[in-house]
């Protein structure tokens, strides 16, 4: 039998995330997904993201890593401490901002999360994204903003707000690709310059 979750999955996490009435009602029935038989298997707990109340920006990831699978709480490692730093700076503390990430279960060793396992998770997102209600999202890396813009290149849409399901979203680096390039590196450059427009257009 496959590992792979099916539309069958898909459609059970639609169903379910459209039952939730608010956001604790959702990370409950999250908490407890099944959908994807191998993440399932090997995650420590459902990171199911963050929203304080009244937050009008949105971040987000791709994935939970080894971090935030232990602890339950999205971008907590050192990609997280960079987001908050540069937040921080632009003027908004993380404990304003909404964060979660597409795919809620960390994928065994950091693997890329396969497209049927984002396609299931979907409807965990989605319902998440309408109970916020975010005045802007910002897509942290290339493959949240896929999941907002369909397939395109970082650097074709990066630093813009485009109109996606009814929604501003602006693209940017992922915190992980700022860390890698180093502190002169461009990522970290305009992932700063990003959140800060980001901030502006939220205040
Ligand atoms: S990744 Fe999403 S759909 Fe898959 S098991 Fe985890 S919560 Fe469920």
């Amino acid at each position: 039998m496959s590992s792979q979750p099916g539309v069958q999955a898909a459609a059970g996490v639609r169903l379910a995330a459209g039952r939730a009435a608010g956001w604790a009602e959702l990370a409950e029935a999250a908490r407890g997904c099944t959908a994807c038989p191998e993440l399932a298997a090997t995650r420590t707990q459902v990171v199911v993201g963050s929203a304080p109340a009244g937050a009008r920006l949105l971040m987000v990831g791709e994935a939970p890593g080894a971090q935030e699978d232990a602890t339950g709480e999205p971008f907590v490692g050192r990609s997280g401490q960079l987001l908050d730093r540069l937040l921080a700076e632009a003027g908004l503390p993380r404990e304003q901002v909404a964060v979660l990430n597409t795919l809620k279960c960390r994928p065994p060793g950091n693997r890329v999360p396969s497209r049927g396992e984002t396609a299931t998770c979907r409807g965990w997102t989605e319902r998440q994204v309408e109970l916020l209600d975010p005045a802007l999202v910002v897509t942290l890396g290339l493959s949240a903003t896929a999941w907002w813009l369909g397939r395109t290149t970082l650097s074709a849409v990066r630093g813009q707000v485009h109109q996606a399901a009814g929604r501003r979203v602006l693209p940017t680096y992922h915190p992980s690709a700022a860390i890698r390039f180093g502190p002169r590196g461009e990522p970290l450059r305009l992932l700063r310059e990003d959140l800060a427009t980001a901030v502006r257009l939220v205040s």
